[in-house]
């Protein structure tokens, strides 16, 4: 069977001759799509449609060899049209000639079932009406171009980090128990219940007197350990035994410490009088109703002492982060395992699960086949890994080589795209997208680029979805010069950031290529590094990215 497939930006012709010459078709059966005035019950002017035109052609050309070795016909044209279509132009033309009509009916009705199922050409958008004026014919709607690989969307770092905000929105909030929410956010403020300390309290193992007691001998009128607590009025020359942290009998007292006395029975004398109170008031750490943290902390060690102490013991906090994770590539080899020549072990699966390790997550990970179809089998069979995911990665494929697939993957799973590149170095194939309120990243599979990418948008997306309030960008001084030439991109650039006193200077580190992997060993920071920049001096003030081994506690 002859087949042809177009992929065009232009409109399709009205009259598009039959696709086989000669006297052997018996039947020439052709079908147009048009566009609908209406998307699901709103008048729309146009659609604008996408498309992977090599994935597209590829997928194309395969069902129809399939479905001609059911329904065996002479030849085949079929024409999509991407871009914008206005309503009432066709979208998609296929013309079949065969013997008979039924072989011909059969192969259009098996390809049109297959095509919105398995080819990557989507709807991108509707076009309202009132966004164009009455007439979308009037628009300059410029063809686009065939040989484009793929419609990208290019951002700025600026303008990628703004639509991840803007697309993560903070997860609900959950009470979970102490023991469980370490490095998660709190997502509400913690006041004190109390004063701390609750009352005052010895800081000495002695004997509390009266503050102002000037008496040189006392009589030792009760014992009280930390556990004990019974008010007692104290009178000059009477003394009470307390243990360091007990709770002292009444205000306006002191202790001496036990050191600092001879004791004999129940008396005592005083042989080295002492300034120091040797007692922590009632209060004076913090007073009831104080802020004690801050809705937006990120729970540490000590952030979970003191909602401890203040009794808070299902504190409401950001909910457990639920990461599927898929790698990608034929290529790709587990670390165990020796590698033939052009297999590469997998060390993004190990940095993924490492970079997460802050975000309280729990991580699926899996390694994808490089075959859209056989990908979309092995997913399938992770569809509830995946709808049950607030964060879908994948690693590799995010470029527009003949088996990148993940922007397809993702548009085959319903996610809305975003953005597909971003400009800057390393790591500009990065893939952003939605469905509902979960998000998703196509990660370059380079190992650096890997690494920039989890940094400033994913990280991005966590902290979102988590409801952090993270600082991002700081500002830092070099401590060597950074040596390059001008680059059209913005670079984050590898970096080692020491604390200097109270500067913090950064050392940018040797990298060649987004494959590095050894300067992954000292970095902990990106410079970023204006877009023509070149070299800059030492000692020149540039803001750079904490990584998350800097960031941990955060
Ligand atoms: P890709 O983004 O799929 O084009 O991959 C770019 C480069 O990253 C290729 O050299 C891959 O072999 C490499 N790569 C992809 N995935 C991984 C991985 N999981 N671990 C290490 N390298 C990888
Ligand atoms: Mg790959």
């Amino acid at each position: 069977m002859e087949i042809d497939i177009q992929l065009t930006g232009s409109p399709i012709a009205e009259k598009i001759c039959p696709p086989i010459s000669g006297d052997a078709a018996g039947a020439w059966v052709e079908f147009r799509g048009i566009v609908r005035g209406d998307e699901s019950g709103q008048s729309i002017a146009a659609l604008e449609y996408e498309a992977y035109p090599e994935m597209a052609g590829r997928e194309i050309q395969r069902i129809l060899e399939m479905l001609a070795a059911q329904h065996p016909c002479l030849a085949v044209k079929v024409i999509h049209r991407t871009g914008i279509i206005p309503v009432g132009d066709t979208a998609i033309y296929f013309g079949v000639a065969a013997p008979h009509r039924a072989e011909a009916i059969a192969l259009l009705a098996g390809f049109m079932d297959r095509l919105k199922q398995d080819v990557p050409i989507w709807k991108r958008r509707t076009v309202p009406i009132n966004s164009v004026g009455d007439d979308v014919r009037s628009l300059n709607l410029a063809p686009k171009k065939l040989e484009t690989p793929c419609v990208v969307s290019y951002k700025s770092l600026d303008e990628a980090l703004a639509e991840i905000r803007s697309h993560c929105q903070p997860l609900s909030a959950v009470h979970a128990p102490l023991t469980e929410v370490f490095g998660r956010v709190l997502r509400e403020t913690v006041f004190a219940p109390e004063d701390f300390p609750d009352c005052d309290r010895s800081t000495r193992d002695g004997f509390a007197i009266l503050q102002n007691d000037a008496s040189g001998q006392f009589q030792v009128v009760d014992t009280l350990h930390a556990a004990d607590w019974r008010p007692r009025q104290l009178t000059a020359g009477q003394a009470v035994r307390v243990a360091t942290g007990a709770p002292l009998p009444g205000e306006n007292l002191r202790v001496i410490m036990q050191e600092h006395v001879e004791r004999d029975g129940d008396r005592i004398k005083i042989l080295k009088p002492e300034a120091g109170l040797n007692r922590r008031r009632r209060g004076e750490d913090v007073k009831a109703g104080t802020t004690l943290v801050k809705a937006g902390a990120r729970l540490d060690a000590g952030k979970l002492a003191l909602l401890a102490s203040a009794g808070c013991a299902q504190p409401l906090v950001s909910p457990r982060l639920r990461v599927c994770h898929f790698t990608t590539g034929d290529e790709i080899i587990p670390p165990q395992q020796t590698p033939r020549p052009g297999q590469v072990r997998d060390s993004n699966s190990i940095l993924i699960r490492g970079l997460l390790r802050d975000f309280s997550c729990d991580v699926e990970q899996r390694h994808l086949p490089e075959n859209f179809d056989l990908a979309k089998s092995a997913i399938g069979n992770r569809q509830s890994a995946i709808s049950g995911a607030d964060v879908l990665l994948i690693s590799g494929g995010a470029s527009v080589g003949d088996k990148d697939f993940t922007r397809v993957l993702l548009e085959w799973l319903g996610f809305e795209i975003v953005f597909t590149q971003v400009n800057v170095r390393p790591g500009r194939p990065l893939i952003f997208g939605v469905r509902g309120s979960q998000v998703a990243f196509g990660l370059p599979g380079n190992p650096l680029s890997h690494f920039v990418c989890f940094h400033f948008a994913v990280v991005t997306a966590l902290s979102r979805l988590i409801g952090e309030e993270r600082s991002g960008f700081l500002c830092g001084k070099l401590a060597t010069p950074l040596v390059d030439e001008p680059c059209p991109r913005e670079t984050l650039w590898p970096a080692r950031l020491e604390h200097n006193g109270a500067a913090l200077r950064l050392s940018p580190l040797k990298w060649s290529s987004s494959g590095d992997v050894t300067c992954l060993l000292e970095t902990n920071a990106l410079i970023r590094v204006p877009a023509h920049q070149g070299s800059i001096a030492l000692d020149a003030t540039v803001d750079f990215l904490p990584t998350m081994d800097m960031m941990v506690g955060g």
